[in-house]
Parts: C-alpha cells; structure tokens; sequence
C-alpha cells in the first residue's frame, strides 16, 4: 500500500465527500427502516415513504417547488436526459427546435446530439470570452417552433454563472420552456424556480456533500404545465414520470444535504471565495497565467487557470503527487481532447491543455490552499526553466 501522504483534494467540481451529518442521517435507512417506499400495507413501507415524503418536501421548499414537482433520479446525468429527450417527445407536434449553449456539460450535449440524430434541429449558443452567454443571442435564435431552451446555472469546469432570470423572463415571454441544469448549483446559490421562471431543473447530491447515485428533476407544473414523456418505463413511479424503487437513504441524504448547503451558504460562499482569491493571487504572482471564464459572476469555490509556457501533460503529472486537481483537458486511453468549455471561450488548443481547475470546498483549510499555490508556483517555474533549456 501507498503509505505517503494523499494529496490535497481539490476537485469538488468534480465531486465531494459525503458530509459525516449527512451520513448519519442515512444509516438508519440501510438496516433498520429499509421499507420498500410504494408497500402500502404495512408499517415498513410507511416509514420510507414518510422519510421520502419529507425529503420531498425539504427539496421542494429549498427552491420554492411544491413537493409534487420532484421526481427522483439517479443524479443530473438522468434528470438531463428525462428534461430534454422528455419535453422533445411530449411536445413533438410543437416544433423540433431546441436551443442549448456549447459549453454545456456533456449530458446535456449529448441528448441533444442524439435528437439531432433523430431528425431534430439543435442551436448551439456560443459564449462570449467571459463564459457567459449573450442575451440577444438567445433572443435571435429563438423561432416559432422553439420548444426547449437548455442552459446550466453553474458552470462545471469554469464556474461561471449564467443569468438565468433573464433567460427565463425571455423563455415565458416567447412562451417556450426553460431548462436548467443545477448540478452545481444546488447548495451553492440561492435558486428559486418561481422568481428564475425556471419550468425544469436537474439537481444532483455529490456535489453538494451528498451521496452519489441520486439526483432530482423539478418539473413545473402549474403556469405551464410540462408535460414529459417518460423515459424509464416500470411500475409507475414519480406520477409515471420515473418508475424504479426508490433509494430511500440516498434520497434522504439528498435532501439532508441540500439542507446543509443552504444552511451555510452565506457564511461557506464568504469563506471558500476568500480561499479561492488567496490561491489565484499566488499564482497571479507568475507571468503568464490567466483566469478562464468571469470574474466574479461565478461560483464561490472555482478556480480555472491557463498557464502559458508549460506542457499541459506534464503540468498535471507535476502536481499530482501533492494535489487531486482536474486539467482542461479529457484524456481517453492515448489520446487527449482539449476542454470544450475552453475552446468556446477562445481558448488555444495548448493554453486549454494547459489548465488547471481547482475545485475549493467545504472541508479546505487555508493551509492547505497555501501549500497548493507553493506547490503549483513551483512545478510551473520548474517545467518553465527545462523547456527554456531544451
Ligand atoms: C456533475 C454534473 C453532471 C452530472 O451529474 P451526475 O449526478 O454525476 O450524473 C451534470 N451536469 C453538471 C453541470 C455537472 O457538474
């Protein structure tokens, strides 16, 4: 077994461990109240289906749904999927236009690339240099057989946040749904269905100290309506929108930590942000580096830097031993991809490979961040002063 010390986590964009309060309250669900939720006959079913009636409720009121307007998934991935593919069935006789951004997370891009296949047509917005869309953009590409808008709230890889009551003034105004994916967002930033005129919203718990494995969709339904076409068939579950047993611990450790999250939001947004400037003004101290996406129109924890001068590869096998980071880059089996994200916001392919993302979050401690910016500072200038060698 490897006995040094593991690195630093810095990836909670990527995901985050399950918070010891959230844990504890999921235990007793595993052994002891392990009902099957839909038994209506006896006292076992009655306790899971009170536990998930709560954890409903809790979710529901955590951005201003009604707790009929949840339907469990198995994490953002499927409520994505249910959102997109769902509204494109249902709504078939409207139109076959959807509009999304590209620098969306895969499992958005993906559904939408797979509607393309089947006959459907998919405007993908671009970004300007800040990450951010452009609102008249979106007005112009709006048409009358338009029947979806699809844009996340929070970035996964550059953190920006995107102005979603704007996008969702625009959306009811033209009378077309509006789409979000939360999957970062949940826990991070007040989010409020009603006031973003937001119809359909993907959430997921392991981004948010929650447990893995389970997730949300919000589907409005009043002023309008959304019809959804199911995507998994079964025993009618979710109002025939999700059939499957429930995951009673997951989805009460799902809502203990959405809970959690807004509980400390204030305080962990002022703490975490602090630590992100202390790491960005330590490595803003090299030449040469740049900060990709906005400003400060983005979340709390998210540092996504560009280093010019440094192989992107070996950027990240320097730092490896010391820090758990992500880099702009998804490497499959031999071959490398600069981010997508990156690209679209004019990034070179090289200053794409080389980035860093440094996903700060509940449990990072200052000297930690300390030892990080030492590290990072050092490994640049290292990997700097061989390639002026070579
Ligand atoms: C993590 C993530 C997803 C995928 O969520 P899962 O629950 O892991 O399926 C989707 N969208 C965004 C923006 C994410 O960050």
């Amino acid at each position: 077994m490897n006995t040094s010390p593991r690195p630093i986590y810095l990836d909670c964009n990527s995901t985050t461990p399950v918070d010891e309060q959230v844990m504890a309250a999921m235990i007793p669900f595993f052994t002891q109240h392990f009902g099957n939720p839909a038994s209506a006959s006896h006292q076992y079913g009655w306790e899971a289906e009170a536990a998930i009636q709560q954890a409903r409720e809790q979710l529901a009121a955590a951005i201003a749904a009604t707790p009929e307007e949840i339907i469990f998934t198995s994490g953002a991935t499927e409520a994505n999927n249910l959102a997109i593919k769902g509204v494109a069935e249902a709504y078939l006789d409207r139109g076959k236009h959807i509009i999304t951004v590209a620098t969306e997370h895969n499992a958005v891009l993906d559904p939408c690339r797979y509607l393309r296949s089947l006959g459907f047509d998919i405007t993908f917005l671009p970004v300007q240099p800040d990450g951010l869309i452009n609102l008249s953009d979106l007005e112009n590409a709006l048409r009358p057989d338009t029947i979806l808008v699809s844009v996340m709230a929070a970035n996964n890889e550059i953190g920006v946040l995107q102005p979603i009551a704007e996008i969702g003034a625009l959306c009811h105004q033209r009378g077309v749904l509006f789409h979000t994916d939360a999957a970062q967002a949940i826990g991070k930033i007040p989010l409020d269905v009603n006031a973003m005129q937001i119809d359909l919203m993907s959430l997921t718990a392991h981004k948010v100290y929650g447990p893995k494995g389970i997730g949300a969709l919000y589907v409005r339904r009043r002023n309008p309506r959304v019809q959804l076409a199911p995507q998994l068939h079964g025993g009618g579950h979710e109002r025939g929108m999700r059939s499957g047993t429930l995951y009673t611990p997951q989805i009460v450790g799902f809502a203990a930590a959405v809970q959690l999250g807004i509980d400390q939001m204030v305080a962990e947004t002022a703490r975490v942000s602090q630590l992100r400037d202390r790491l960005w003004q330590q490595l803003n101290q090299l030449d040469g580096i740049s900060l990709n996406g906005h400003p400060t129109q983005r979340l709390a924890g998210n540092l996504n830097i560009s280093v010019d001068g440094v192989d992107g590869h070996a950027l990240l096998l320097g730092l490896q031993p010391h820090v758990a980071v992500s880099s702009g880059s998804a490497c499959t089996a031999a071959k490398a991809t600069p981010s997508h994200v990156l690209q679209a916001i004019g990034r070179s392919d090289s200053l794409a490979y080389a980035s860093l993302r440094f996903g700060i979050g509940r449990f990072n401690t200052e000297a930690e961040i300390d030892r990080v910016g030492g590290q990072a500072i050092a490994t640049i200038q290292a990997l700097r002063k061989t390639s002026v060698a070579l």
